[in-house]
Formats: structure tokens, C-alpha cells, sequence
């Protein structure tokens, strides 16, 4: 049997999975009774929780996750994508740390980009060493490389938030430039670069530059994230990095506690509990994407 063949016929099996667990999900809305049906189509792992960086607002680069630090084992990984086969149409190789952190990340993405699953990785790009080890990452079947730019796009901007040095801002900016180089040099239609910034009220004005540094730069898509809060009750921190204008910030103000909610709570259940699972770094199985602390693990 041909190996194109075994891959669509995989495909098919991939695609109804999805549509079993869209049914379910509709039914347990419909029914308001738990239906489940299916495996996830979607799949977080995470490679490592540690970090070279020291992001103000991620639990990781403060120190305050409170999970053992670690690396996913190669074969560990191995074993969840060869299980979930039959399911997984996109995987996510990043969710708290940073993924290049791990010696086996290549091998990682090759192994599922290889079974046809869609791969995409998060990174704040300062780990790419020289250009073999970018052309690997080039050559490895990933689809979508972000490299996050965090409080950019100027080097105060971005030093300040992930107190870094300019050092590692001009390496970043270099880096990004030598991929975007050898992707072109190369051919490679994959992977789609693109260049993230995180939206808070130190770098808010600066958006006409973000745009302007993503196209000097030559990446493929300029993206923007509003920046999310360890603790949205502290007042220090939402008067620190929460734009003024609702337009470019993920919470509202409420009366009471918390004194900041997420602009769009789930009122009608949330898809992903069906659709995505997330899976730390040393196989402990979590049902949400906002469980960091892995309280809620169901292995
Ligand atoms: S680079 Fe990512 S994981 Fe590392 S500290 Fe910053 S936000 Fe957190």
C-alpha cells in the first residue's frame, strides 16, 4: 500500500473523529448532559516549562508556576502522537517554556509533520545557533513558526518587558532575517513566519512600527495578542500593562471580584473541552487551556 494511500485513508479517520466530536458537543449543549465522543483533533504539548526568558507577565519567566520543571522525553512523545494517530489533525508543540529549550524539538516536529499532522511552534527565537540548525528547522515539516517579539518592536520595549539585554534583541531581529534569507534561498514554501507582538499599554503606540519592522523584515504575517494578566485582581499590574482603550485589551472592568473579566466568558460551554487536549512536559493530561498549574490533570 502506498504510503500517500495509508495517508489519506488516515485523513478520513482524522476527519470523522472531528465530526464525532462536533456532534458531541452539540448534544451536550442540546442535552445539557456531558456527551463525548471521539478523541481530541488538537493536541498542546508541551516540550519544556522552563525558559531562557524573563517574561513579566508569564508564570514561567516569574517563577510562579507551580508544576515541577522538566523536558518531555522523545519517547514519551513519541507514544502520545502515536496513539492519538487517528485523531490528531493540528498539533501545538509550545505552552508554557521555551520549546527550542529541548535538544529533541526537531526530531519532534519531523515525527508528527512526517504522519501528516499540522505543526505549529512558538518561540522567542533567540535559540537558533547557526544556519544548519535553522535550515533542520526549514528541512523539518513544520507549518507555522511564530517567533514573539513580546513587548517590542523597539529594543527599550522589548528588554524592558522580558528583561533581556539589547544583545538579545538585535539577536532576535537577526535571527528572523537569516530564516526569512533561507527560506527563500532554499524554496521552502513552509513554514509561514510569522512575527508576534504582545499588546500592552507600554507598546501600544507603537503599533505603525510592529507592522513597519514585520514587513522590513520580509515574514509572512505581522500577529497581535493581548497581553494576559498572572493575576487580574492586582491593581499595580493592571494599571501597568492594561491598555485604556477596551479595543486592545482582553478583559472589562467589573464592580465587584475580580475586578477584571475576560471579555468573552464562555456563556455557551467551551468547544475546546471536546476538541483539544493539553499535555505537560511529563505526561500529565490537563482539560484546559487556562489550567497552568496542572490542577485539574486527568491521568
Ligand atoms: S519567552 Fe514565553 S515562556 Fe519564556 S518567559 Fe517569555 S512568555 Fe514566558
Amino acid at each position: 500500500m502506498s504510503n500517500t494511500f495509508k495517508i489519506n485513508r488516515r485523513y478520513l479517520k482524522r476527519i470523522s473523529n472531528f465530526f464525532k466530536i462536533e456532534l458531541s458537543f452539540g448534544l451536550s449543549l442540546l442535552f445539557k448532559k456531558a456527551v463525548v465522543w471521539g478523541n481530541p483533533s488538537i493536541l498542546m504539548i508541551e516540550p519544556t516549562n522552563l525558559c531562557n526568558l524573563k517574561c513579566q507577565q508569564c508564570i514561567t519567566g516569574s517563577d510562579k508556576l507551580q508544576r515541577e520543571k522538566g523536558f518531555m522525553s522523545y519517547s514519551q512523545y513519541c507514544k502520545i502522537i502515536n496513539q492519538l494517530n487517528d485523531s490528531l489533525l493540528y498539533l501545538f508543540l509550545f505552552i508554557w517554556g521555551e520549546p527550542f529549550l529541548n535538544k529533541k524539538i526537531i526530531e519532534m516536529i519531523r515525527f508528527a509533520a512526517d504522519k501528516g499532522i499540522r505543526v505549529s511552534i512558538s518561540t522567542n527565537g533567540l535559540l537558533f545557533n547557526n544556519d544548519k540548525h535553522i535550515l533542520l528547522m526549514l528541512k523539518s515539516g513544520l507549518n507555522l513558526l511564530t517567533i514573539v517579539m513580546h513587548g517590542g518592536p523597539t529594543a527599550h520595549s522589548y528588554c524592558s518587558y522580558n528583561n533581556s539585554s539589547e544583545n538579545e534583541y538585535i539577536r532576535v531581529i537577526n535571527t528572523v532575517k537569516k530564516i526569512v534569507k533561507l527560506k527563500k534561498t532554499f524554496g521552502f514554501l513552509k513554514p509561514i513566519i510569522d512575527l508576534q507582538f504582545i499588546l500592552m499599554a507600554q507598546n501600544i503606540h507603537e503599533i505603525p512600527y510592529m507592522k513597519q519592522l514585520g514587513v522590513d523584515l520580509g515574514v509572512d504575517i505581522i500577529s497581535f495578542k493581548k497581553i494576559s494578566l498572572i493575576d487580574a485582581n492586582n491593581e499595580c499590574d493592571i494599571a501597568k500593562y492594561l491598555p485604556s482603550s477596551v479595543q486592545y485589551s482582553r478583559y472589562v472592568k467589573t464592580t465587584g471580584r475580580p475586578s477584571m473579566i475576560a471579555k468573552s466568558p464562555y456563556i455557551n460551554g467551551c468547544r475546546r473541552l471536546w476538541l483539544t487536549s493539553f499535555v505537560c512536559w511529563d505526561g500529565n493530561v490537563t482539560i484546559c487551556c487556562n489550567d497552568s498549574h496542572a490542577s485539574w490533570t486527568i491521568r
